[in-house]
């Protein structure tokens, strides 16, 4: 816990202590009927100790929420974020007309336009500047790839139950509110509690059912609506379950992520991409979880679009060719050792933390670097973007190291991308479930010699033993690795015969040592087959864009000053509609030119809206500030137009045939604000503007 809010709690727990007995004091005077002088000197002191009590309580208030009265400005904040998002229609709660669907959000035009050009941007910044290889893969999904993945039988969270009305609760939730609450709010707790409660919030993550439950207990944390006791926490398995064809015998489930899609066709991909590594699929499309209880708006929801990257590289040789061009890159990290010692995340060169091993390989560390880049050109604040890395018992068991991108909002620090190094996990998984080796190879330049385990399965004993299974019991035995062949050798030869499972037969079957020869021979090679590794970016674009909603939203005054005017301070490459166009005056020639810039604009493919309504530009640039629109056209004089940026407001002035060519430039990014104000006539903040 922070040193200065541990001193705090313990100074306000001495001076409660001091605030109890200086009125049990007064009493006691009261009640003896000592002197008024007497009586009155201890109220004043009691008096006293009670100001001072409550300095370190406010004090303790604002160490806790950082400024003051943080938490209420973060709901103020985000009420009138999502007051303007709601109301412009970025979002709309899906099924409204029904009472709608936790959970399920639609989103309206401008919405759609923000998410368009996110993922236009990730299209550039990842598939095509690293060459990776896109597929579009289905949603339904076969029961038998997602068992293969491990989801059918682990892709859950744990629940509880009110146990009067049956209402579900995500149980770590529950912990997790609990202690948040007591933390900001209960100033009473010691120290030592308030610590024990952190502690809690940083390990919960790995707590097991019977931990979990043991907490809720012990905190005598009931249902929060009704107060009721709670049941104690069970599995529950987050996929949408459903069944493929008419028959009801195919079991099937929505995809709860993409990767799946990019596995299974990796032998494809191999093939396609010329049997060379490393290479990367890369796919953007809906998952789909049935979140317990879903809530934070946008951030968990029950469908939602992923964009994942699959990067396949050779386990042994982990280094990327770009790492240099991001090696210099500084920004906020969050190491293991940094959260295990209590201390916060600190600006780290991502070269150096590659160097010292901070982050496990260089392509981990590439992807770390592009995903930073990628953020914070869409407009995410990077002051407000830090990379965790997860704890050592909080990875699975397979992954050799994962990072998440966490970007800061109104709702604390939320996981965006997870950028995991998988290691051969997820092929071996599909090859083994499969039966289709999902290898790649390496082809030597010159014949190894290596030690080889041969083995020979003896045809005739296996034959006379196993008749017609004969030939399920041979392929089984050659489909052993190293190791296992080995251990098959010692057992034989320690007990003359041994259980074999073979799963085309789906049991066990008796070897004897006549039916099997395995020896270690030196034979030359040409290739090693091997299984790659893969590095998994994972990017919640729901979560990125209201992010960005979130970094970009400001208020400013009316030119009145008597009202807020709500600004989305998107960067061109975001927003929903580039810029507007509209006449200054009704004027028939002024119309008219409007309308060529218009068509002009659209036919180069720049979102924008014409208005030539005639209302007052104040008005006009208040409605479109609130979708964020970055430029305005503002057709001035028969022959130019002046157009005007949004955040500095200040305006060029531009012949009326250039005006459709400036603006697409800019827009697009391939000139800068700046570069345009050097080029043409300008001037600052327009005095009739507001
Ligand atoms: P995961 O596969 O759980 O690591 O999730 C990958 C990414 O999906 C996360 O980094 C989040 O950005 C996003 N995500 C996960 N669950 C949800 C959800 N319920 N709603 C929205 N985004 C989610």
């Amino acid at each position: 816990m922070d040193a200065t809010e541990q001193s705090l709690r313990q100074s306000l727990s001495e001076k409660s202590s001091s605030v109890e007995a200086q009125g049990n004091a007064v009493r006691a005077l009261k009640a003896s009927r000592a002197a008024k002088p007497e009586i009155d000197a201890a109220i004043e002191l009691l008096n006293k100790l009670k100001l001072e009590k409550s300095a370190v309580e406010k004090e303790l208030q604002s160490t806790i929420s950082g400024s003051g009265n943080g938490s209420l400005d973060r709901e103020a904040f985000r009420k009138a974020v999502v007051n303007t998002l709601e109301r412009r229609l970025f979002y709309i709660p899906s099924f409204k007309i029904y009472s709608g669907v936790a959970g399920l959000f639609d989103y309206g035009p401008p919405g759609c336009a923000v998410k368009s050009n996110v993922l236009s941007f990730w299209r550039q910044h990842f598939v095509l500047e690293e060459n990776m290889l896109e597929v579009d893969c289905t949603c339904v999904t076969p029961e038998v790839v997602l068992k293969a993945s491990g989801h059918v039988d682990k892709f859950t969270d744990l629940m509880v139950n009110d146990e009067k009305t049956g209402t579900c609760y995500r149980a770590d939730h529950l912990l997790k509110d609990y202690c948040t609450e007591k933390l900001e709010k209960d100033l009473t707790i010691s120290a030592e509690k308030a610590a024990e409660l952190k502690d809690v919030l940083a390990v919960m993550e790995d707590f097991s059912a019977e931990q979990l439950g043991a907490k809720i207990k012990e905190y005598g944390i009931t249902a929060p609506e009704t107060k009721n006791p709670l049941s104690d926490p069970y599995p529950f398995n987050l996929m949408f379950k459903t069944s493929i064809g008419p028959s009801g015998l195919t079991p099937g489930y929505m995809r709860p992520k993409t990767a799946q899609g990019i596995f299974v066709n990796f032998k494809e991909l191999y093939y396609y991409n010329g049997k060379k590594l490393p290479f990367a699929g890369a796919q953007i499309g809906q998952a789909f979880r049935n979140e317990i209880s879903p809530r934070q708006g946008l951030l968990r929801v029950r469908e939602f679009t992923l964009a994942e990257i699959e990067h396949f590289v050779d386990p042994e040789n982990k280094s990327h060719p770009k790492f240099s061009d991001v090696a210099k890159l500084e920004f906020l990290m969050f190491p293991r050792e940094e959260q295990m010692s209590g201390q916060s995340a600190k600006k780290l060169c991502l070269g150096e933390a590659g160097a010292k091993g901070t982050v496990n390989n260089e392509t981990l560390g590439y992807f770390i670097g592009r995903v930073y880049l990628f953020l914070t050109r869409l407009g995410i604040d990077k002051e407000r973007l830090r990379f965790g890395q997860h704890l050592a018992n909080e990875m699975a068991h397979y992954a050799a190291d994962c990072w998440d991108a966490e970007i800061e909002s109104s709702y604390g620090w939320i996981e965006c991308v997870g950028i995991a190094d998988r290691s051969a996990y997820d092929l071996l998984a599909h090859s083994e479930k499969s039966n289709t080796p999902l290898v790649a190879e390496e082809k030597f330049a010159e014949a190894k010699e290596v030690e080889k385990v041969k083995i020979t399965p003896v045809k005739k004993e296996l034959g006379l033993a196993f008749k017609g299974n004969q030939k399920n019991v041979v392929e089984a035995l050659e489909a052993m690795n190293e190791q296992e062949a080995m251990e098959m050798k010692a057992t034989l030869e320690s007990k003359g015969k041994v259980d074999f499972k073979v799963c085309t037969l789906g049991k066990d079957v008796n070897i004897k040592k006549n039916m099997v020869s395995i020896s270690k021979e030196m034979t030359k090679v040409h290739q090693r087959v091997f299984t790659p590794s893969v590095i998994e970016p994972s990017f919640g674009i729901g979560r990125i864009i209201y992010c960005l909603y979130e970094h970009c939203f400001s208020t400013r005054p009316s030119k009145a000053g008597d009202e807020q005017l709500n600004v989305f301070r998107f960067p061109p490459l975001v927003a929903p509609i580039k810029c507007t166009v509209f006449p200054l005056i009704q004027k028939q020639q002024f119309e008219e030119a409007a309308k060529v810039i218009s068509k002009e604009l659209a036919s180069v493919g720049i979102s924008h809206k014409i208005d030539i309504t005639g209302t007052s530009i104040g008005k006009r640039y208040a409605r479109t500030d609130e979708l964020g629109v970055p430029f305005a056209i503002t057709v001035d004089s028969d022959t130019s137009v002046t157009i005007r940026e949004r955040d500095s407001k200040d305006q060029v002035c531009v012949t009326l045939k250039e005006a459709a060519s400036v603006m697409s430039s800019v827009a697009e990014g391939k000139k800068t604000w700046q570069d345009v104000w050097a080029s043409f006539p300008h001037h600052t903040s327009a005095a009739a503007d507001e």
